[in-house]
């Protein structure tokens, strides 16, 4: 069980905020970073997956690592998860520490553990955060209870360790996120009838590889499952020119947007 503040709006429900970090992958491109989104629940800083060049994107839109209080990691591929060694590092090594103790929960795959033990064998003290508690939370359940909202879980088609997200509040407002994954069972289920859909688009349908969704795949799951507004993210270079929304397919009044970095969306 998880205490915080809570920051209830108008409605009386809890505020969701997403802003994409980084709607790329591991190839450079101009316009679009590694891997990296930020979740507002309430009072509650999420950050989800983290490639290079995600932390720097947070002081862009007003938020200090020291904001950040859980992080939860779709798998282990480097373009989700580098920058947890410059994150440690500025927690190790900041300008000024905050007056209060700070606590930053770690959510992934069982494996993450060995990663990060290696990471730490790798930078030792460099990145030791004696100041700062980071606790790590193997995921092993579908479905993960905070105070103020739930997290839901299933496995992702693209490597052993993948996960997708599904945050929801008692009064249904949800995000899900896909992590890297091909199309697969495992995610309509999750996503069903959410309000946010942030799923990865990898490649055009003509380079399709598996573990990664392309505009067919990604429009049947979105035919499938009935968002109330899709994001399309994770784009390749080779997928990434004005046609990338009309090739998807979807059925007609299910809104769908290409993802740019530091979008900011209310749900
Ligand atoms: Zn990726
Ligand atoms: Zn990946």
């Amino acid at each position: 069980m998880v205490t915080q503040n809570t920051d209830k709006s108008s409605k009386g429900g809890l505020n969701l905020k997403l802003t994409i970090l980084g709607s790329g992958t591991s190839a450079p491109s101009k316009n679009r970073g590694n891997s990296g989104y930020l979740l507002e629940i309430g009072a509650d800083k999420i950050l989800i997956d983290g490639g290079a060049g995600t932390i720097r994107k947070l002081p862009l839109i007003g938020v200090s690592i020291w904001d950040i209080t859980k992080i939860f990691y779709s798998h282990l591929h480097i373009d989700h998860t580098l920058d947890l060694i410059p994150l440690l590092f500025a927690y190790t090594h900041p300008s000024s520490f905050p007056k209060n103790r700070h606590k930053v929960e770690i959510f992934a795959h069982k494996d993450f553990k060995a990663h990060y033990n290696a990471l730490k064998n790798v930078y030792g003290k460099l990145i030791s955060c004696k100041k700062v508690d980071i606790v790590l939370k193997a995921i092993r359940e579908s479905s993960l209870n905070f105070r103020d909202y739930t997290v839901k879980t299933a496995p992702a088609l693209h490597t052993p360790q993948s996960i997708a997200f599904r945050f929801e509040t008692p009064d249904n407002k949800s995000l899900v996120y896909s992590g890297d994954t091909d199309y697969c069972s495992n995610l309509v289920s999750l996503a069903k009838n959410c309000n946010l859909l942030l799923a990865e688009c990898s490649l055009p349908d003509e380079m399709a590889v598996k573990g990664h969704m392309t505009p067919k795949s990604v429009a049947r799951l979105i035919n499938e499952t009935r968002p109330k507004q899709t994001i399309i993210t994770h784009i390749y270079p080779e997928n990434d020119d004005p046609t990338l929304i009309n090739r998807i397919k979807t059925r007609k009044n299910i809104p769908v947007k290409i993802a740019e970095d530091l979008q900011q969306v209310d749900i």
